[in-house]
């Protein structure tokens, strides 16, 4: 391969790792060496949002653990099929703020793109979990409608590429894209909120490098990683790779029970974030999606964490807590 070139005939690694993602709850709980008898509620949930997670995610989780941070994370359970008043399908009002087909643009200055509806990993607390994406997303007409929209507001100045997780696209599609984003004179800033370098790293290959090292736009990358075992050897590797590439590199992370719901564990976090050369960003409260108030650490707790976070951590590696309320110009700090 000549350097700086990608070759779209072959099908590259992480494009192969994304079709072996395990997909069925039995094979899972054998991979991990857990209990059968969880096998019929994680298949009744899954029905509702399916399972979804890379083999290299899984190679991350302890054998034998049903409560692993990471699996906890990916497994349907049974929980997830009970209603509870105040968790409805669209908790942040994305639907209200499509401002053209794929569009979203709540805040000022910045849009944020809807390019794919696919993620290498199902999050059970995903508050897109019930986004109609069909309908919503930019992909039918190549994005044509949604660059026009960001053609004719000159506010602009920064293009959010979400999803759904835009690195899902082929290095082709998003090249394409790029170079389309390029010609927008008031764009000067492309960001990318993706979870694909920790749950596929192998998806950071010369071919993304290269796409990403032709754009004249500054370029921010927000990965989404919510636990320390999350950040392997393998993930350091292609987040340093990268920053090298002057890529400025953040994290946000959801608060979640069960998972990251203690300050020790999240100043963990921080710290393999950082020595990977990402700084965290936000910590989401959960958005009260159907389908995941097993996750929710109520605000008051949230705080006592944070309060906790602060007495151990440089300023630099306290992300900022946040929750997204429908029609606020901003995210609301707790
Ligand atoms: C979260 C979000 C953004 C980005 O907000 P920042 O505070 O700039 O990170 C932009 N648009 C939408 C629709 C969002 O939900
Ligand atoms: S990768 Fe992001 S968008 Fe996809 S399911 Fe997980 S949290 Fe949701």
């Amino acid at each position: 391969m000549i350097p700086g070139k990608f070759d779209s005939r072959q099908t590259p690694c992480w494009q192969r790792e994304l079709t072996r993602a395990i997909s069925d709850p039995a094979e899972l709980l054998q991979e991990l060496d857990l209990d059968p008898a969880l096998l019929p509620a994680a298949q009744a949930a899954a029905v509702r949002f399916s399972l979804r997670v890379p083999r290299g995610f899984v190679a991350r989780m302890g054998k034998g653990d049903p409560n692993d941070p990471l699996l906890r994370q990916i497994l349907p359970l049974h929980a997830e099929l009970e209603e509870v008043p105040g968790f409805d399908a669209d908790p942040v009002g994305d639907w209200a703020a499509r401002a053209a087909p794929g569009v979203l643009h709540k805040y000022h200055g910045r849009a944020l793109l809807l390019v794919t509806g696919a993620c290498a990993v199902h999050c059970r607390y995903c508050f897109r979990r019930e986004f109609p994406y069909a309908e919503a997303r930019a992909s039918t007409d190549p994005w044509q409608s949604a660059l026009a929209y960001l053609r004719n507001d000159s506010s602009l100045r920064e293009v959010i590429l979400s999803g759904g997780d835009p690195l899902s696209l082929s290095d082709r599609r998003l090249d394409a894209l790029l170079v389309e984003l390029d010609r927008i004179p008031h764009l000067q800033r492309l960001r990318i909120h993706s979870r694909q370098p920790i749950v596929l790293p192998e998806r950071v290959n010369d071919g993304l490098l290269a796409v990403l090292a032709r754009t004249r736009l500054q370029r921010v990358l927000v990965v989404h990683a919510n636990h320390p075992q999350e950040i392997d050897q393998t993930v350091c590797v292609a987040l340093r790779r990268l920053a090298e590439a002057g890529v400025t590199l953040l994290n946000q992370a959801v608060l979640l029970r069960g998972v990251n719901d203690s300050a020790s564990v999240l100043a963990s976090l921080s710290e393999a974030l950082f020595t990977a050369g990402v700084l965290p960003y936000y910590l989401h409260l959960l958005d009260r999606v159907r389908g995941a108030a097993h996750f929710e650490v109520k605000e008051s707790e949230a705080s006592a964490i944070m309060k906790a976070l602060r007495q151990r951590l440089p300023g630099y590696l306290v992300p900022r807590l946040v929750r997204e309320l429908p029609g606020h110009l901003a995210k609301t700090p707790v």
